[in-house]
């Protein structure tokens, strides 16, 4: 909405400029793609893929998805116009829209928006530790206090492998009471209990096995180097093992940010998924990236008090006269040109509803014009914020608001 709108915007431009300091460059993916890209992609036990996914199939029987992340589309496309080669690192940023099929609540929407980041073809943790550290630097340029760094190394495949079949047998015992489906679920994919909203399952797995004592030299090196790395940035972080994220393509790094004026709820959610590019049948290339919710950080800032209202205009012209108007008019243009935010009555109305209206759009100057005026080439300023007035030469107009605005 109107009233709304300048946050995004502001959100936005916190977030491009800050990326393009770290020398990230913007990529813009269509709106849908083929169903399979997201079902090799996320891997088909994720819950985006097995519940969440907007597919139809189109007029020309074409299976296709309206995009649910912003990843697998940037990686399809990275590909296709072979953005990247040997060696070579590209960063890529986006803001996007998302589709998920998902039971909408507060802070979770059928139609969302994610902006995010690709850091493709480093497999050093230096990568890792710079989408972290801009993830930090972006909700501190927002302003938030209250957030932690979750940070977490989910290995290698066979880490992985070892790990389900450990959290599988320790979790055996309370999968007894749920029903066929649940438990079917739960041994295709393990590790998806670690996560669970169940009370019994969420207490159940506080004792779980930690997928930090399976990982493979590689891995541990990897993560003690990164966090190392955050540590010299000055990220403070905290070892979450539970946290594993919900897409199958990630490898070692994973990590969320929540917010404690949200009751911890996620703001955002990353990782190196090192195997995604060969999934999607191109070159193994070690890639690190974060997706962050749009909405959610801006609920996060709403919790915070950080949210400002809409400024007003710079400016209302306000005609005394019929006479007045042409010359106003005249003067909006110049106003306008210096991006002035300018408004100007089009109806023909009286004073007094031309001064309620500079104070409905909260303008912070009437600049208001007579015959008398007219007749002497000057115009009324008057400052509606400070309340005091005076006249200035009409061709000083344009140079006398600026100077009042700063
Ligand atoms: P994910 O990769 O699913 O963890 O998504 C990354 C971030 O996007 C989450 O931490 C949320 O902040 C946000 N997000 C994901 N799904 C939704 C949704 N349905 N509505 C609003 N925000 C979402």
């Amino acid at each position: 909405m109107p009233g709304e709108a300048h946050r995004w915007q502001a959100l936005e431009h916190a977030f491009e400029s800050l990326v393009q300091a770290y020398g990230y460059r913007e990529i813009r993916t269509p709106a849908f793609e083929d169903t399979d890209l997201f079902v090799r992609s996320s891997g088909e036990t994720s819950e985006v893929v097995s519940k969440q996914m907007y597919s139809f199939v189109d007029k020309g029987g074409r299976d296709i998805t309206l995009k649910p992340e912003g990843t697998a589309p940037a990686m399809r496309a990275f590909l296709e116009h072979s953005l990247g080669g040997q060696g070579v690192v590209t960063r890529l940023y986006y803001f996007t829209q998302i589709f998920r099929y998902e039971r909408p609540s507060k802070g979770r929407y059928r139609q969302a928006h994610q902006t995010g980041l690709e850091l493709v073809g480093s497999p050093s943790p230096a990568a890792d530790a710079e989408v972290i550290e801009i993830t930090v630097r972006f909700y501190e340029a927002l302003g938030l206090k209250d957030i932690s760094v979750d940070l977490n190394s989910i290995g290698r495949e066979e880490t992985r492998a070892r790990y389900r079949e450990a959290l599988l047998t320790y979790a055996e015992p309370y999968l007894a009471d749920f029903d066929s489906d649940f438990q079917a679920q739960a041994r295709k994919n393990p590790l998806r209990l670690l996560d669970s909203k169940i009370d019994v399952l969420k207490a159940a797995m506080d004792q779980a096995p930690s997928i930090l004592d399976y990982l493979e030299d590689t891995s541990k090196a990897h993560f003690e180097e990164l966090k190392k790395l955050l540590g010299e940035a000055g990220i403070a972080f905290r070892v979450t093992p539970k946290t594993v994220r919900g897409l199958d393509y990630y490898t070692d790094t994973v990590f969320e940010v929540v917010c404690g004026s949200l009751g911890d709820k996620a703001l955002c959610g990353g990782g190196r998924y090192d195997n995604l590019i060969a999934q999607l049948g191109g070159p193994a290339t070690p890639s690190v990236g974060v997706a962050m919710g749009v909405e959610r950080a801006l609920m996060a800032m709403e919790a915070e008090g950080l949210v400002t209202d809409q400024p007003g205009l710079d400016a209302f012209l306000v005609a005394a006269t019929e006479s007045a108007r042409t010359t106003l008019r005249g003067l909006a243009r110049d106003l306008r040109a210096v991006r002035v935010r300018t408004g100007l009555d089009l109806d023909g109305k009286s004073l007094r509803s031309q001064m309620k209206q500079a104070d409905r759009e909260k303008a912070r100057l009437a600049l208001i014009l007579g015959d008398d005026e007219l007749a002497r080439g000057e115009i009324t300023l008057r400052d509606l914020e400070k309340g005091d007035q005076v006249c200035v030469a009409l061709e000083a107009a344009v140079d006398a608001v600026r100077s009042r605005l700063g």
